[in-house]
């Protein structure tokens, strides 16, 4: 949602209270389409003695797949944020919100923060175990055949030089 802040930054207490649910059902991200319910965004923006801040939070729910197991999972997070809007720049502090026009494009905002807060490696837990390397069994399931046997036949002389490579 794109918001005109003309008013709000003249008039000092001015509140622009923030509620609204965001699509992105459409946006690609990971090589799919995580977004699968849509981001629900609340908050307010604030003329607090000409300072004008907006604070919000949007919670939101992502299908992935796990860079470990392969599996699919569905995460539910948050990211709440707190951010300087301006009309222009007098100092080069690039935390706050260049807003030339007085237009806040929100939408684009809240799909930055989400991008930055997410982590680079997506696992379904942080203790996943994997795929065995030798059939491909999702470990989380239960482990598999070869595994067990693999346990077996190791020679302890080799488990040994398996610790010193570690
Ligand atoms: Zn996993
Ligand atoms: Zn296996």
């Amino acid at each position: 949602m794109s918001y005109d802040l003309k008013q709000l930054f003249e008039v000092v207490g001015e509140v622009q209270e923030i509620d609204y649910r965001l699509n992105l059902s459409e946006y690609e991200l990971f090589g799919g389409k995580p977004f699968i319910r849509p981001v629900v965004v609340s908050g307010k923006i604030e003329n607090r003695a000409g300072v004008v801040t907006l604070r919000y939070r949007a919670d939101f729910t992502l299908r992935l797949q796990c860079d470990r197991c392969l599996d699919e999972f569905e995460r539910n997070d948050h990211v709440s944020n707190e951010h300087v809007l301006v009309n222009k720049l007098n100092t080069d502090n690039d935390e706050y919100i260049l807003l030339p026009d007085f237009v806040l494009d929100l939408d684009e905002l809240v799909l930055d923060d989400i991008l930055l807060y997410l982590p680079s490696k997506l696992l379904c837990s942080e203790d996943c175990k994997g795929l065995c390397e030798h059939c491909g069994q999702n470990l989380n399931h239960g482990s598999c055949d070869c595994c067990k046997t693999a346990e077996k036949i190791v020679d302890p002389r080799l488990a040994a030089l398996g610790e010193l490579l570690k």
